[in-house]
């Protein structure tokens, strides 16, 4: 698409869209019609554009491409997640996930093509980061999702959590655009509170975030409040200490008011004992905080297994002992690799070996 050399129409803001029809000796009116099918409408070809004339639609097609992203592949997995892979304009593949629950739709949505970080338990990480995905691409996984959970489930999307592939905050600029289109009115008009991005913490980006006093929630992958543990797991903790993060988390508390859930994976002998799950409840007083313990989901035959039940139950119990919410999350979707940390595009490299 790129390629024919015309310009992606989603590219415009409303106001230079505007200076285009007028431009063209068209009403500026005309430009507002345009950008809601656009991106309210999320129509992917300029003739399904009903209140525009023939001659318009004619005139756009020969200035402009729509680069919708295509969902390539759809797969069902037993217990109603939906894994896409989605197609994007020059063929580079990203995964994102319906996840289907009595009260909630969630969309889980990828940020860039691969990862550049190397946490050791994670399938994207194998990877490797190779661009970073622009705000229409990631609105249009939103606007897929949301389309499926009308046709498969007949509900709305309520939910959207930045847990694909992945790291927002090293996407930061094109995350906020695509999430302030979400949450506007010309685009999809849902609540910010209703998305939640999920970070390795980085502690200089947190800060932004909370000058820049975004409206939605925040998820650290945490998995340790160990520096040593945290280092091994998470190559990031490195440059970017449990000290530093939690003095980042401390300036977002103030700034926002608004309480942060901390993911963990409990893994046998590397943080399943006392004193791992103590140093996690000092860590969650640190301002108000929730713990989502996550399942491990296997990524290959390395390293890494799950925790006994014993130890998820200590885990539990340290934690609530200590006043701090704690929740067990079951996987889903891992029958066809849709879980946490199992995005790696494993069709397309089948396809190509
Ligand atoms: N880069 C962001 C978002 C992508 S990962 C982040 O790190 O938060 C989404 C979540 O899945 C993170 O909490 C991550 O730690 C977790 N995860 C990664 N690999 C996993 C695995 N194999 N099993 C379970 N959770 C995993």
């Amino acid at each position: 698409m790129e390629s024919t050399g015309k310009r992606d129409i989603r590219k415009l803001t409303l106001t230079q869209l505007e200076e285009f029809f007028v431009a063209q000796g068209d009403k500026k009116f005309r430009a507002k019609q345009v950008y809601d099918w656009l991106w309210n409408k999320s129509l992917k070809n300029f003739d399904d554009m009903s209140n525009i004339s023939k001659e318009t639609r004619e005139m756009l097609k020969a200035n402009f491409s729509i680069n919708h992203v295509k969902v390539d592949l759809m797969q069902h997995s037993v217990d109603g997640t939906i894994k896409n892979a989605v197609k994007l304009y020059d063929d580079k593949i990203v995964e994102s996930v319906l996840i289907p629950t009595s009260k909630r739709i969630t969309a889980c949505v990828s940020s860039q093509v691969g990862c550049s970080l190397d946490c050791n338990f994670c399938a994207t990480a194998r990877l490797k980061r190779m661009r970073n995905l622009n705000p229409d691409e990631i609105y249009d996984q939103v606007v897929a999702i949301k389309e499926e959970a009308e046709t498969f489930f007949n509900r709305p999307l309520t939910n959207i959590v930045f847990m694909g592939m992945g790291e927002p905050l090293l996407n930061y600029n094109n995350v906020i655009e695509a999430i302030d289109k979400i949450t506007s009115p010309e685009g999809l008009g849902m609540a910010a509170r209703r998305i939640t991005l999920s970070t390795v913490g980085i502690p200089k980006m947190i800060k932004k975030m909370a000058d820049d006093g975004v409206k939605f929630n925040l998820a650290i992958s945490l998995h340790s409040a160990i520096n040593e543990t945290r280092s091994m797991l998470m190559p990031i903790n490195d440059v970017n200490p449990l000290e530093d993060l939690s003095e980042a988390l401390q300036y977002w508390y103030q700034k926002t008011k608004r309480k942060v859930t901390y993911e963990y994976v409990i893994w046998d002998a590397v943080n399943d004992d006392e004193q791992h799950a103590k140093a996690l409840a000092k860590f969650c007083k640190i301002i108000p905080s929730k713990v989502n313990i996550i399942q491990y989901n296997p990524i290959d035959e390395g390293d890494f297994r799950q925790a006994s039940q014993d130890a998820v139950d200590m885990y539990v119990r340290i934690l609530e002992t200590n006043g701090i919410i704690a929740k067990v999350r079951k996987s889903r979707g891992q029958d066809i690799d849709a879980a946490c940390g199992q995005l790696a595009n494993k069709n397309e490299v089948a396809q190509i070996q």
